[in-house]
């Protein structure tokens, strides 16, 4: 059975006039799946805040101290671009609580895969820093939490358009942990470089893609079809998390990509296939970032769509047309990243 968050709770995080990163999306996201029908097609998972210990498993102390001091019942800025309003600390851990809780329920088989439509973001929020409008990384702790119940590893891939710095910076030196992303590249936070494959206790389990500006469809299929799908195929993951923003839909304000509605389907589809080949078919989606409403919209329901429908077999999998050759250059350079490091994850064989 498929699990789903959505709740107004996330809602109460108010944003300045004129930020992007703002109630109305979660509406936009909340009116569209419900327009799609998931209370028929899915189980609806209550929101509960994270425990002191989820938090602690991936932020610091002082950190945390930090924000509890700072930011309940208050409004103000962490810094200049993340802000917070009386309802944000409400909002921040039960983002953190309930994608945790969703996690948790698809590692006990109770739940099959799950959305989790939750704000505010967490992908740039590391261990000890609020950032890129996140404060609590939510498919973080979610990540530790279902190692907490039982998985022995774990596989994260972000195609939010912005590299998540936070998820990366968090698991860098964690061999149980694939930190997969896809992103616009040279862009902001400013890492997420082909040449960043992890610490040394985790050599290749971190990977990175950076496209150039004005990548297509068949660019970021690519990228699935020759570095992430075969990356999940040899790490063998018990969970596999998508950090889904929407900020490479072709109208997004924030970003340069081209990516459609049909080119979310794409990723999600790859994504559903390749659970069901290595992770037992337990698959969570986690909101990250998307600023404009259509691309949210349809980018969540091409996802809920690839999460529910039956699975697709490989040959339902058929390459889109040849990507970009700056693109194809991006691919052939992770790659290339990982092979000179002797990264067991991926490798350039894989590519055929
Ligand atoms: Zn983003």
């Amino acid at each position: 059975m498929f699990g789903y968050v959505l709740d107004d709770i996330f809602i109460d995080h108010r944003a300045p006039s004129g930020h992007p990163e703002r109630p109305a999306r979660a509406e936009a996201v909340r009116d569209a799946l419900v327009a799609a029908g998931i209370a028929s097609q899915g189980t609806h998972v209550a929101t509960r805040v994270a425990s002191d210990a989820e938090l602690a498993a991936v932020h610091g102390a002082s950190y945390l101290s930090h924000l509890e001091r700072v930011v309940p019942g208050k409004t103000g800025w962490l810094d200049p671009d993340t802000y917070f309003s009386p309802g944000t600390w409400n909002a921040a851990l039960s983002a953190a609580g309930s994608t945790s809780e969703l996690a948790t329920r698809v590692m006990s088989g109770e739940l099959s895969q799950g959305i989790a439509v939750v704000r505010p973001p967490g992908h740039h929020a590391t261990r000890d820093q609020a950032m890129g409008f996140c404060l609590l990384n939510n498919v973080a702790v979610a990540a530790a939490a279902a190692r907490s119940a039982g998985a022995a590893r774990v596989a994260i891939v972000d195609w939010d358009v912005h590299h998540g710095n936070g998820t990366q910076d968090i698991f860098w030196d964690d061999p149980n942990v694939l930190y997969m992303s896809v992103h616009q590249f040279p862009y902001y936070p400013g890492t997420g470089a082909p040449t960043e494959i992890g610490g040394a206790q985790a050599i290749g389990a971190t990977i990175n893609v950076g496209l150039p500006g004005g990548s297509r469809d068949p660019d970021y299929a690519a990228v699935f079809d020759h570095v992430f799908l075969p990356a999940i195929e040899k790490f063998k993951p018990d969970l596999l998390f998508i950090s889904a923003g929407f900020d490479a839909f072709e109208h997004d304000p924030l970003a340069g990509m081209r990516v459609t509605h049909a080119g979310f389907a794409h990723m999600a589809r790859r994504l559903r296939y390749a659970a069901e080949r290595s992770a037992g078919g337990r698959i969570v989606a986690v909101l990250e970032g998307g600023y404009d409403l259509d691309g949210l919209a349809g980018g969540m329901t091409s996802t809920l769509r690839a999460l529910t429908e039956p699975a697709p077999s490989s040959i339902d999998l058929a390459p889109l047309p040849t990507p970009d050759k700056l693109s194809r250059a991006a691919i052939d350079g992770t790659l290339a990243a990982h092979a000179q490091a002797g990264s067991p994850i991926p490798a350039p064989e894989d590519t055929k």
